[in-house]
């Protein structure tokens, strides 16, 4: 099939005008102008228009399974307080909410143009039930949470428990150690190494508040106590740093995603890059917070690979109806807050980085032969110049989402077949 578009952002410095992309069965096999890729005897022609085609985006941090809580929390500047919340509702949500939220999260994120994404999954056996009910392509990575010294058994049979029903269904599985406050260091240091042994990706919350700084930095703060009061061994506090703890630890595998990273001294980022972890930002949730420090400029210049991830509708405010999973709210939210980032740079960690976070760089995140065809689409009403301006503001659905060469969301059901 060939598909034909007025525009076509494909990768940074690659928006190709009059444009043409051939599918072939679930892969991109070439992309070009128009003129240049005729199709072949017989083969299908879909002209959508004046629009735009771009990768679909990798989203590289989501809680799908909390998308029924928007607007259900408060946050009055403690996150040791907000965690109490989400504690408490977790206890009074059942199996079904927790699949109904999982699938609503999966199609507010298929309908605003997202493809992959890496989810934090919370419940046991929850991933590969819902797996089959959703084209999204779900990168499952098991949440693994356990502050008392015994529990490091306990939490390695549950993640290879977990891996082995989910790695065959996910493009992706991995591990994700919840945080340095509520997992012990031995535990840290096993399940890096089980991801190595397995070369498995992690994914870890790090750096993300003052109360986490507090309490690592200086043995104090009200993260600190309310984990003594829940009886984890707090000897590990007061020495240093959130990443530094990590290191320590012999807490990072060699593919880690560190999760938000808005704390860091110089000494920090010197270890990220030397642990070539990747870093996501989750622009809305940060802001939310008011956790305050992310520097995107520090991190690019020091050459980490910088993602972005919508974190879960728990944590970025908005009322019960109003807020949904949306990577274009995200880059906007970025865009406003980091007003000299090109255009371009933000969809790149949209798309690319995020793809390349997740190891699948040469798979998904760009419009190149030989990827997944895996491609949202979105009206175009401007000059060519401002494509990628264009992406970054869209508001809404997309027109077309197409992942694996099938359609999976249509706003308008008359484009294809
Ligand atoms: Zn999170």
């Amino acid at each position: 099939m060939i598909l034909r578009s007025r525009a076509i952002w494909a990768g940074r410095g690659r928006v190709i005008g009059d444009a043409a992309v051939r599918v072939r069965g679930d892969r991109i096999t070439d992309v070009g102008g128009c003129r240049e890729l005729p199709p072949d005897d017989g083969e299908p022609v879909v002209d959508i228009g004046e629009s735009i085609i771009f990768p679909a985006f990798v989203n590289a941090h989501c809680h799908l399974e909390y998308s029924g809580l928007a607007g259900e929390l408060s946050c009055d500047g403690s996150f040791a307080d907000w965690l109490g919340q989400m504690v408490s509702i977790k206890r009074s949500l059942t199996h079904d909410d927790h699949e109904a939220a999982w699938q609503a999260g999966a199609d507010m994120l298929l309908r605003t143009g997202c493809g992959t994404v890496v989810n934090i999954e919370s419940l046991p056996g929850l991933y590969e039930r819902m797996a089959p009910e959703t084209p999204l392509q779900v990168c499952p990575f098991t949440e693994l949470i356990g502050y008392h010294p015994e529990d490091v058994s306990a939490l390695v049979d549950l993640a290879k428990r977990e891996l082995t029903a989910n790695a065959p269904l996910a493009l992706n599985a991995g591990l994700s150690a919840h945080a340095p406050y509520t997992v012990t260091p031995e535990a840290l240091n096993v399940l890096a190494m089980l991801a190595d042994e397995h070369s498995l990706s992690t994914t870890i919350h790090l750096a993300e508040s003052d109360d986490e700084w507090e309490m690592f930095t200086d043995g104090t703060g009200s993260l600190y106590e309310t984990m003594e009061a829940l009886g984890r061994l707090m000897d590990d506090c007061g020495m240093g740093t959130p990443v530094q703890h990590l290191a320590k630890s012999g807490g990072f595998a060699k593919k880690t995603l560190v999760v938000h990273a808005n704390r860091l001294t110089e000494a920090d980022v010197e270890l990220l890059r030397k642990a070539d972890a990747d870093v996501v930002h989750c622009p809305r949730s940060c802001a939310w917070f008011g956790h305050g420090g992310f520097d995107y400029d520090r991190l690019a210049k020091a050459g980490l690979n910088i993602c972005l991830g919508t974190d879960s509708l728990a944590s970025i405010g908005g009322g019960r109806n109003a807020a949904a999973l949306d990577m274009f709210a995200e880059m906007q939210e970025f865009s406003r807050r980091q007003p000299s980032v090109e255009y371009e740079d933000i969809l790149q960690m949209a798309t690319t980085n995020g793809a390349k976070a997740m190891r699948l760089g040469n798979e998904i995140g760009q419009i190149r032969d030989g990827f997944k065809a895996d491609m949202a689409m979105i009206p175009l009403d401007g000059t060519l110049s401002q494509v990628p301006e264009m992406i970054l503001h869209h508001r809404g659905p997309v027109k077309m989402l197409m992942l694996a060469g099938r359609r999976v969301f249509s706003m308008d059901d008359s484009i294809v077949d």
